[in-house]
């Protein structure tokens, strides 16, 4: 994938808060929405934890309008501010700070706040390495039958030499199952490249999923990934 684009350079923002406020903005909408969202709130100059969370919720609804759900995103961003401001004196570090499964539940803790905004946050907005999981993934390794609902890979499944092993014991939790057999399969690179390899591989695999790998009629004939397609009997 990153032969056929290059590394992506994936999360787009300033700094680390943008991004944490544009993963939460960018639940079920494009990221193209998200950039107006963005673009309104720095032309208002709120692009500041304190700042953004003097505004009243009705105000933060309409800067935020273009990403949409904007009523239910001012919500849950006030949600995520409230914490960062009064329990962490507006240090994103601060909050993002210690052992990753702590951050991770200290962040599932706030309403609002799911498990793909969650590790998306944990991964671009701060250093840990939590593999993101979204829809584009899971139908790309369903496709590619590197991963079934829940129920383990193939073994002889490979992911860019990366050999896929099922995760250990069989889970209902698509979500942890997928994000199990991600981490775990795509741990091959140095500590120093890592963080990298993890942020670029989610966005290649967003890119892939929008391009290619569609919901209907995917194309897999132009698609970097056919070459890992298996064989139809
Ligand atoms: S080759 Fe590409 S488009 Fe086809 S199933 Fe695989 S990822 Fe999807």
């Amino acid at each position: 994938m990153r032969r056929h684009r290059g590394n992506l350079g994936w999360w787009p923002g300033e700094s680390p808060f943008e991004i944490a406020i544009g993963a939460i903005l960018t639940q079920n909408t494009a990221w193209t929405n998200v950039e107006k969202a963005i673009a309104n709130l720095k032309c208002a100059d709120v692009m500041e934890a304190r700042a953004m969370f003097t505004l009243a919720e009705s105000e933060l609804a309409q800067l935020i309008r273009p990403a949409g759900y904007f009523n239910v995103k001012a919500r849950r961003v006030r949600n995520f501010l409230r914490v960062l401001v009064e329990e962490y004196d507006a240090r994103l570090d601060q909050m993002l700070a210690g052992d990753t499964a702590e951050v991770r539940t200290r962040l599932l803790a706030i309403n609002g706040i799911g498990r793909e905004t969650a590790d998306s946050i944990l991964l671009y907005a701060g250093t840990h390495h939590s593999f993101v999981i979204d829809a584009y993934t899971k139908r790309i390794f369903e496709r590619h039958q590197w991963w079934s609902n829940g129920l383990g890979a193939s073994s002889k499944s490979k992911v860019q030499g990366a050999k896929l092993s099922p995760p250990k014991g069989n889970t209902v939790d698509e979500y942890e199952s997928l994000k199990l057999l991600c981490e775990s399969s795509l741990n091959h690179k140095s500590e120093a490249e890592h963080l990298d390899y993890w942020r670029d591989y989610h966005a290649q695999l967003v890119m892939i999923g929008k391009d290619y790998c569609r919901p209907r009629e995917p194309r897999c004939k132009e698609c970097p990934l056919l070459v890992l397609l298996p064989k139809l009997k």
